[in-house]
């Protein structure tokens, strides 16, 4: 295996570099001045990119290497991998789906918590020491009616620990979901926003849910509703969320994910009712620890003749 080479297209996690190392000829891409310059020396040598949601594999960036036969994404997110292209080359594709699902529901839900109990303003407040006076109240998230966009593997997690807090769960989904129990399935988004309190955003990215969040469905949710989103920045028309926010149309937003990150539109960075993450839903030593097994599992298998264990493609 030590002869097989794989590129990483921008840095990742460290564990996940040095297991790479350890088992294959590993070319990182950010050590070589340009995609250009790379491809012009090497573009044969590569048979497997491992890509992430910073930096995907394009049209472009699949047809540069000529014998490459596995995209493995460190994500469970596939809207950075063009997919057709990789089908119709017959190059397989490999995600990392599960490992990542509690961290990231967690952070749903610590979003919530943090927008509606003002965490991170209580927290300046007693750190600057102007706990002189009370701090003004809050506002209960136990309870609250929870609309959940996306009831897949993380969007199911959600609903688990809302549910644990009383909050009466809705869904919107492609189907019905048979074995999602009480939960209310809205076939129409908008309906969803109307009958919640709080919208979370779990979706997959695709043509159809680009902008799934716009301005009907912020106006549906109403001036005391509040946004989470750890899907996609991609799913919500942002413009339409900063000046709802900024005129008082929505009730606030927690944000994990943005439309052109890392840039996140100003007007957002004053507003006390916003609680942003630079997404890092996932983003724990655990969980990357297991994400990364699963890239290199799933490169070995790969290259062993043996089936994939988290295929895509
Ligand atoms: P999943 O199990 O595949 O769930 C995806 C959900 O999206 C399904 O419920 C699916 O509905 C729904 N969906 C897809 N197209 C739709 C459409 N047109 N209209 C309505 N719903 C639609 O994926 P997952 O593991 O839960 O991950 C979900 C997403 O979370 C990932 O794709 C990724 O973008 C995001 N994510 C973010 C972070 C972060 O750090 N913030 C980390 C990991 C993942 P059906 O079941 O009805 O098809």
């Amino acid at each position: 295996m030590e002869s097989i080479g794989v590129l990483m297209t921008c840095e990742m996690h460290g564990e996940l570099e040095e297991k790479l190392a350890s088992r294959f000829k590993l070319f990182k891409l950010w050590n070589y001045p340009s995609f250009q310059a790379f491809s012009k020396t090497h573009a044969n040598s590569i048979r497997a990119l491992v890509v992430n949601t910073k930096l995907g594999a394009d049209v472009n960036t699949i047809d540069s290497f000529p014998n490459l036969e596995i995209v493995s994404t460190y994500s469970v997110g596939l809207d950075h991998i063009d997919l057709k292209k990789c089908k119709e080359k017959g190059i397989r594709v490999s995600n990392t789906p599960d490992v990542l699902t509690d961290d990231v529901a967690d952070q749903a839900i610590a979003l919530a918590l943090a927008v509606f109990r003002k965490i991170p303003q209580s927290d300046r407040f007693v750190k600057t020491a102007m706990w002189t006076s009370d701090y003004p109240l809050t506002t209960k998230f136990s309870g609250k009616a929870v609309g959940i966009v996306g009831l897949g593997r993380i969007g199911s997690a959600i609903a688990k620990r809302a549910a644990a807090f009383g909050c009466p769960i809705s869904y919107h989904s492609r189907s019905e979901k048979p074995e999602a129990g009480p939960y209310k399935y809205y076939p129409n988004i908008l309906d969803l926003a109307a009958n919640s309190q709080v919208l979370i955003v779990a979706c997959s990215l695709n043509e159809q849910t680009y902008h799934i969040v716009n301005r009907n469905v912020i106006d549906a949710l109403g001036p005391e509703g509040v946004i989470v989103n750890i899907g996609r920045g991609k799913h919500i028309d942002e413009p339409e969320l900063v000046s709802a926010l900024v005129e008082g149309r929505l009730g606030g937003a927690g944000l994990d994910v943005f439309e052109n990150e890392p840039n996140v539109p100003e007007e957002l960075l004053g507003l006390e009712n916003v609680v942003l993450t630079p997404h890092v839903g996932s983003d724990t030593v655990e969980t990357c620890n297991d994400m990364a097994d699963l890239v290199v599992a799933n490169l070995e298998a790969h290259f062993l003749g043996k089936p994939l264990l988290t295929p895509v493609l």
